[in-house]
């Protein structure tokens, strides 16, 4: 069997050992250190905002996110169902209550009139919400003019989660760049990696340095150990800011590629009955950091699962499309404002692999296995 194909391994571009190095020279291996000061500003400089504080993944960023906005035990916290479990599971942290709103078509994102409707009724039901978790899910940025206009009707804060959309932009405007906070994640399987790792994103910059502050145990000002807040061990090592920096200087260029991987499987599958992708709406830009296709079963002779496990048996990986909140068993009894979409979309979709360094043949190869059963 050849080399297992993955949906989207680290790809590193070599600038990163250079930077790993200089680290290990000067012994900053830990704590925090100069790459931790520059990939901050690096990151932030990028997407347009005034600060940003470097974490140990995208799930702390959000921990800490709800707790700068101050949201606690019995509180409500809307947030997008069609995600992955990190953008949910810190409002349980919190003892807050998550109440989740499905997705429109057009972008697959958080739907605007769902939104409105669902703050209504916890209004109406005498519940505050305290905050909104939007998400741009597989990098395409989700209705921010028409999402931002709800909340700052409601006055409702929103943290916005581009865990998957480094790179992505919303009419000119950076993804990261909306929220009153917003989060950025450099996992493993993200467009770019720190092997681990998160950032939390604002212009406010109180809430950044309170950001740090919590994320180093809540350490007040004194030569002893002294603490009037509970903090967390939330911070990135100078280490794995190296690698940050180092992965920085490609992004474009992932981007490039990854849109050059949709563009593939588009020419090659769009064409046959039944078979859509994930649409981009007019005036963005996504990084397009998952390839995401649709298989109507009405309209094909297959289906999403036939073709993963057909895929599967050549090793190579795809996966079906995040499986909605409301839908999982840790979130049953939640609250849930639903359409069908997300729920729709996870039955019939797809992941295909979307790694940087996927070669031409190996996507012709995966195109031809789907056409097999098409
Ligand atoms: C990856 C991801 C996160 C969490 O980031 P981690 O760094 O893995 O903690 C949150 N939200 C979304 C949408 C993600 O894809």
């Amino acid at each position: 069997m050849k080399k297992r194909i993955y949906l989207s391994p680290p790809h590193m571009s070599g600038e990163e050992l250079k930077l790993v190095i200089d680290a290990f020279e000067s012994n900053w291996i830990a704590p925090l250190g100069p790459h931790v000061d520059a990939f901050e500003r690096e990151v932030a400089n990028y997407i347009g905002v005034q600060h940003a504080a470097a974490l140990s993944s995208g799930t702390a960023a959000i921990h800490l996110a709800l707790i700068l906005l101050g949201v606690e035990q019995g509180n409500e916290v809307i947030c997008q169902s069609f995600t992955f479990s990190g953008s949910a599971n810190p409002i349980v942290y919190q003892r807050a209550l998550p109440v989740f709103v499905d997705s429109e078509t057009d972008t697959w994102n958080m739907d605007p009139e769902l939104l409105e409707e669902a703050i209504k009724d916890r209004m109406a039901k005498g519940k505050k919400t305290q905050s909104v978790i939007v998400v741009h899910l597989y990098g395409q940025p989700a209705k921010m003019d028409e999402i931002m206009a709800v909340c700052r009707q409601y006055e409702i804060p929103v943290i916005e989660d581009a865990a998957e959309a480094l790179g992505s932009s919303y009419k000119g405007k950076k993804a990261g760049s909306f929220g009153q906070l917003a989060i950025l994640s450099f996992n493993g399987n993200k467009i770019i990696t720190t092997s681990g790792g998160g950032m939390l994103l604002s212009n406010d910059e109180q809430k950044i340095k309170s950001a740090r502050f919590l994320a180093t145990q809540a350490r007040d000002d004194a030569p002893h150990y002294e603490h009037s807040q509970i903090g967390y061990n939330y911070r990135m090592s100078n280490i794995l800011a190296a690698i940050g920096r180092g992965q920085l200087k490609v992004l474009e260029r992932r981007v490039q590629k990854k849109r050059s991987i949709f563009e593939f499987y588009h020419k090659r599958l769009a064409k046959y009955e039944g078979i859509s992708f994930q649409p981009e709406l007019d005036h963005t830009h996504s990084n397009r950091w998952l390839t995401c296709m649709v298989i109507d079963p009405q309209n094909t002779k297959t289906t999403h699962d036939e073709i993963r496990l057909l895929l599967d048996k050549y090793n190579i990986e795809s996966r079906p499309l995040w499986k909605p909140m409301h839908l999982q068993p840790v979130f049953k009894g939640a609250p849930a404002y639903c359409s069908g979409v997300a729920e729709r979309l996870f039955k019939h979709g797809l992941c295909l692999p979307s790694g940087t360094a996927l070669k031409e043949q190996q996507l012709d190869q995966i195109c031809a296995l789907i056409e097999s059963l098409l």
